[in-house]
């Protein structure tokens, strides 16, 4: 076959193709809503009809947004976006593009970004005021305390910190992540850190990013180390992380939040021991810095975990 033949082939087969474009460009446009969608892209015809397939993709999340009564429900590709055509320079491109729905959502859940959370699951940032469980007398002073706690802060105080301690279960996280929520909508920093495994992680970080999250940690204006007491207590646990942590804090007035299923006897009981033999005096010295940065309270409510 020569040179000639082959061209021949090639433009005949985009004729074909030009032809079959046409044809289902103009199908679609049966339709009237979608013509109608189209046409007000303003996008030249011959452009259009190379795209008829991804215009329909689009035009039915077009629909689906005129629709949408529930972000929850969004049934688009991308939960909360809209596949959007776009002409430039002769060809269209698409893209997702965020609802106003979403676009509303992400600018509510903006405070959210003035929580950190350390080995522990993101959806406690939505822990909230609102759901706090009121069917429970143990929890009357907490509140109270919260309530003092948000004023005093907000009023520049730096007033102490909770101890709470409880059963297992009862709500204890759950509270004091309640409050960091209520602070951060109004701008305050914290962070809320799994104690035991945040140990694990720093351990195993040692060389990485050991020192940025260690002084993070340490200088967060608000501070919950949750459930202390379930660690595996190491002199270097005690004496290289909790201790300078809680000194600084205390030197900084920067208020600091403990869960922990132990009293604080209990508490430096197992402070005391580590495989390297038994320390009253370093695990005393923890408590008594423990006692300077909080409130001690306790929760006993029922297992609220299914
Ligand atoms: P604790 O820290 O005392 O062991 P958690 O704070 O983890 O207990 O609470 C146990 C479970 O109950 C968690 O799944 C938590 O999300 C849920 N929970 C606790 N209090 C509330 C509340 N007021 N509203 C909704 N869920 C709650
Ligand atoms: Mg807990």
């Amino acid at each position: 076959m020569n040179g000639g033949g082959i061209l021949k082939k090639v433009n005949d087969f985009y004729k074909v193709d030009e032809v079959s474009l046409k044809h289902s460009f103009y199908d679609a446009c049966s339709d009237k809503e979608f013509k109608d969608y189209i046409y007000s892209l303003n996008i030249k015809e011959d452009m259009l009809m190379k795209y008829t397939s991804s215009l329909e993709d689009s035009f039915r999340e077009y629909k689906n947004c005129l629709k949408c009564k529930n972000l929850e429900k969004c049934p688009n590709n991308v939960k909360g976006y809209f596949y959007q055509p776009k002409e430039d320079k002769g060809i269209i491109t698409f893209s997702y593009q965020r609802c106003l729905k979403k676009e509303k959502l992400d600018e509510d859940n903006a405070y959210k970004e003035n929580l950190e959370v350390f080995e522990m699951p993101q959806n406690i940032k939505d822990a909230n005021f609102k759901d706090i469980y009121t069917d429970d007398k143990m929890r009357v002073p907490i509140i109270k305390y919260f309530k003092e706690f948000m004023d005093k802060y907000l009023k520049g105080e730096r007033p102490k910190g909770l101890y709470l301690t409880g059963s297992f279960g009862s709500g204890k996280t759950y509270l004091i992540a309640s409050l960091f929520n209520e602070m951060a909508k109004r701008k305050v920093k914290s962070a809320l850190v799994y104690f035991p495994e945040f140990l694990r992680s720093l351990k195993a970080s040692f060389n990485s990013n050991y020192s940025l999250q260690f002084d993070y940690i340490k200088k967060s204006p608000l501070l919950l180390l949750d459930d202390i007491g379930a660690e595996n207590c190491s002199n270097w646990s005690r004496d290289e992380i909790l201790g300078p942590i809680l000194q600084y804090r205390m030197e900084n007035n920067l208020p600091t939040f403990f869960t922990s299923n132990l009293t604080l006897e209990e508490l430096e009981k197992a402070l005391a021991i580590t495989s390297s033999g038994v320390d009253k005096v370093k695990a005393r010295r923890i408590i008594e810095r423990i006692k300077q940065l909080t409130e001690a309270l306790e929760l006993v409510s029922r297992n609220r975990r299914n």
